[in-house]
C-alpha cells in the first residue's frame, strides 16, 4: 500500500479489521453464534478443506468479531495477523505451546508475572523443554545464556511489577543471530507504546485485559505474529485446544479500541507527573516511573519508547507494616491485584500476585515487602497525588 493510502495508527484503532454485513451497520456487529450455515453439503466439504479468508467454521475456529478484532490491534501493533485468546495467559500459554516441543531451550528474563513463571518453570519443564532464566537488564547474560541451541526467547519488556525494562533490540539481535525466535510479553508496555515491532520482536503478546478492555470487565488477550505462524502452528494449537476469544469479548475490545490512545495516553501523563510528585518524598525509597529520571534504566526506556505504561511503583519506608498502614489509608484509590483500570489500584506484590514465590526468590526479583505498585487510572491526577499525600502522613 502506498504511503499515502495507508491509515495512522490512530485511524487504524477506529476503523481497522471493519467489516460490515448486508445491513450496513456503523459500529461493529457482535456476531453471538457458535456455528455457520452452508448453502449445500458440497460447500461444506469445501470449507473443511480449506477456510478462505472471510469464512467461518466454528467460533473456537474463528467468528467474524474476533476477527475484527485481531485484524485491529495486530494491525496497529505492525504485525502481520493475531489470534484472539480467552485471556493474556491462553496467549501466553498457546504461543508457548504452539512453538516449542522436547528438547528445545527457552530463554528468558526472570522478573516475569507470576503466572508467566509457572508456564515456564513447571509446564514446560514437565514436557522436556528447558528453561534458562536470566536478568533481563543484563546484556551480557543475554548474550552468554543465548547459545545456538536456543528456539525462543520469551520476556516482558517491561517487567511486572518491578519494571525493568529490557535492551529489546539488543536482545533480538542476538537471538536472531542463532535463529531463535523473540517473543515479547506487551502487558506493562502497553499497545500504544509498545515498541516490540519496531524492535525485531518475531511475536508479541498483550494481555487485552490491561489497556485494551481499560474498565475492568473483560479478560482477553492477543498473539500476534507473522501471518505464517499465526495462520499455522498458533491457530492449530488455539482452535483445538479451546483458548479462543468469546464474540462478546470481542466486541467490546473493538469498542475499546476506539478510545485506546485517548486513555493510555491520559494515564500514562498522570503516572509520570506521579513520579515526578512523589520522587524524594521523605516516607519513600525508590520511586519508579521507566522514563522518569529517578529510574536507573530511564535513558534505555526513553530511548525505545516516549513513555511507558501506566505504572509506577515505590517503595514504602518501614516494610510491610507501614505499607499496609498507607494502604489501608487511601481513599480514592482501590486495593487491588488488577492494573490498567480506569480506576487508581494500589496492589502489594509481595503478598498478593507475588506471594507464592519464596521469599528468596522475591528477594532478587526487588519485590520488597515496603513495595507498591500502582496504576493510574482516568481520574483528575491532581486529585490522586492528595489521596497518595494524605495516606503517607497516616503512616
Ligand atoms: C496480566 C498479565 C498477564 C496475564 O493476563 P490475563 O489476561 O490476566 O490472563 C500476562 N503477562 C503479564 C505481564 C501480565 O501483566
Amino acid at each position: 500500500m502506498s504511503e499515502q493510502g495507508k491509515k495512522s495508527r490512530r485511524t487504524q484503532l477506529v476503523h481497522g479489521g471493519s467489516k460490515r454485513s448486508q445491513w450496513n451497520e456503523v459500529s461493529e456487529a457482535v456476531f453471538l453464534t457458535q456455528g455457520f450455515v452452508y448453502d449445500t453439503a458440497e460447500s461444506a466439504e469445501e470449507r473443511f478443506i480449506k477456510v478462505g479468508d472471510d469464512e467461518f467454521i466454528y467460533a473456537r475456529y474463528g467468528n467474524p468479531t474476533m476477527r475484527m478484532f485481531e485484524d485491529r490491534l495486530s494491525g496497529y501493533l505492525g504485525f502481520e495477523d493475531g489470534f484472539a485468546c480467552a485471556s493474556g495467559m491462553a496467549a501466553v500459554n498457546g504461543a508457548l505451546m504452539s512453538l516449542l516441543k522436547a528438547g528445545d531451550k527457552v530463554v528468558a528474563s526472570r522478573a516475569l508475572f507470576g503466572s508467566c513463571l509457572y508456564v515456564l518453570e513447571d509446564i514446560l519443564a514437565r514436557f522436556g523443554v528447558t528453561v534458562v532464566m536470566v536478568d533481563g537488564t543484563d546484556n551480557a547474560a543475554w548474550d552468554a545464556a543465548i547459545t545456538e541451541d536456543t528456539t525462543l526467547v520469551f520476556l516482558e519488556s517491561i517487567s511486572n511489577p518491578t519494571l525493568e525494562v529490557i535492551d529489546l533490540k539488543h536482545v533480538c539481535n542476538v537471538a536472531h543471530g542463532v535463529g531463535a525466535l523473540v517473543l515479547v510479553d506487551d502487558a506493562m508496555a502497553t499497545p500504544v507504546f509498545s515498541y516490540a515491532k519496531d524492535c525485531g520482536a518475531d511475536l508479541c503478546i498483550i494481555s487485552t485485559t490491561k489497556h485494551v478492555d481499560g474498565q475492568g470487565r473483560m479478560l482477553g488477550g492477543l498473539i500476534c505474529g507473522p501471518k505464517e505462524i499465526i495462520r499455522g502452528s498458533v491457530e492449530a494449537y488455539m482452535k483445538h485446544t479451546g483458548g479462543a476469544m468469546n464474540p462478546f469479548t470481542a466486541w467490546t475490545h473493538l469498542k475499546a479500541l476506539e478510545t485506546l490512545e485517548l486513555r493510555v495516553r491520559t494515564q500514562a501523563k498522570g503516572a509520570f507527573k506521579l513520579a515526578e510528585a512523589l520522587d524524594g518524598h521523605p516516607k519513600l525509597n525508590a520511586v519508579r516511573y521507566p522514563t522518569h529520571k529517578a529510574h536507573p534504566q530511564h535513558a534505555l526506556a526513553s530511548a525505545q519508547s516516549e513513555a511507558a505504561g501506566t505504572v509506577l511503583t515505590f517503595d514504602v519506608k518501614g516494610g510491610k507494616d507501614a505499607c499496609f498502614r498507607f494502604l489501608n489509608a487511601l481513599n480514592i484509590i482501590l486495593i487491588s491485584n488488577n492494573f490498567a483500570d480506569a480506576k487508581s489500584i494500589a496492589t502489594h506484590p509481595a503478598t498478593t500476585t507475588h506471594q507464592r514465590l519464596p521469599d528468596e526468590q522475591k528477594g532478587m526479583l526487588g519485590i520488597t515487602p515496603g513495595l507498591v505498585r500502582l496504576s493510574v487510572g482516568l481520574e483528575e491526577t491532581d486529585d490522586i497525588i492528595g489521596d497518595i499525600l494524605q495516606a503517607l502522613e497516616a503512616i
